[in-house]
């Protein structure tokens, strides 16, 4: 189907389209080719790093796929976790103070993010809507996140402020970028893509095999650098069900804490010689995160 296939080559997954991928040339940007997969390989992911074989008119096949650094899974159909990208180093985390967030929800995307190892940004747009009466509640949100780690970068797509620091952050990495409907994460990607059309819509192509629609990920190259992986999926990428011990890891915070309290089966609630309780106890982690944690943790 292939034609005369050249030489092996590195490439990256791009697209896929049921069982047909995209894959870029790692020495041709911005030029696909249209590959099959060799009948041993698992599925691929966008984001994928593969060997793959140029035949004619930009078709291919793909050999073989590298060990992934990082993937993001979203449930399927019937409810099992599917791999959709891979090799993500930031979960770019939109958050506004309209809509405000929702209780517990800045916390569940961070869980989500370091359960799957991938390094969390909090992006706060719309920072042109602060004002007196909302701005210190803001700044105390931000500053708890900012105190145990986390990246915090303040932006406005409407003023245009804060963009050329979220460019040098991108530039040489993959990013997903995720939060709650309405927080500007289109407007965002729009400012940093421009030209690009990512609504759903632009991801049909028209092929010599007809045309082929696709919701699935598609891998994108910022102007400035580094890659956008982008889907309505995983935009709404969050915290499915989570055991405990992830939950409690994800808070980084707490880590350095956990495994010290008197009682193994300490649930962090009263227990004597428990050492989160000492911990906040000292002001060493917040009450509203481990409020939080719990809040996760009951299932509400
Ligand atoms: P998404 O649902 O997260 O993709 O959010 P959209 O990008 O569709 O934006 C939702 C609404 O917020 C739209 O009406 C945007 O014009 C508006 N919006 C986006 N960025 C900003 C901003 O920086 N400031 C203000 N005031 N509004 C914004
Ligand atoms: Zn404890």
């Amino acid at each position: 189907q292939a034609g005369e296939l050249g030489g092996e080559q590195m490439g990256t997954v791009i697209a896929h389209y049921g069982s047909q991928l995209d894959i870029e040339p790692a020495d041709q940007p911005d030029t696909l080719y249209r590959c099959h997969l060799r009948a041993n390989l698992p599925p691929l992911v966008t984001g994928d790093r593969v060997i793959w074989r140029a035949g004619s008119d930009l078709s291919g096949v793909v050999v073989a796929v590298q060990e992934r650094d990082s993937e993001l899974c979203r449930p399927d159909s019937r409810g099992q976790l599917k791999p959709v990208a891979a090799n993500i180093d930031y979960i770019v985390q939109v958050i506004a103070p309209l809509p405000t967030p929702h209780p517990n929800l800045i916390d569940r995307y961070l869980v989500a993010a370091e359960a799957v190892g991938i390094e969390p940004v909090i992006l706060f747009n719309k920072i042109d809507l602060l004002n007196d009466s909302n701005r210190d509640h803001f700044d105390q949100l931000l500053d708890r996140y900012q105190s145990i780690g986390y990246r915090v970068i303040h932006a406005s797509t409407h003023s245009s402020t804060g963009l050329e620091e979220i460019k040098g952050l991108l530039k040489g990495h993959t990013s997903v970028f995720v939060g709650q409907s309405g927080v500007g994460k289109s407007s965002l990607i729009n400012a940093l893509l421009p030209g690009v059309d990512i609504r759903v819509g632009a991801l049909s192509e028209q092929t010599g095999k007809g045309t082929h629609t696709t919701t699935a990920a598609r891998l994108f190259h910022f102007p400035a650098g580094g890659n956008l992986i982008d889907s309505p999926g995983i935009r709404e990428f969050g915290l499915g069900h989570i055991d405990q011990a992830t939950l409690i890891e994800g808070f980084r915070e707490f880590r350095p804490f956990l495994g010290y309290c008197r009682f193994r089966d300490c649930q962090h609630e009263q227990e004597p010689g428990c050492a989160l309780l000492e911990a906040l106890a000292e002001g060493k982690i917040s009450q509203k995160r481990l409020d939080s944690y719990r809040h996760i943790l009951s299932g509400n």
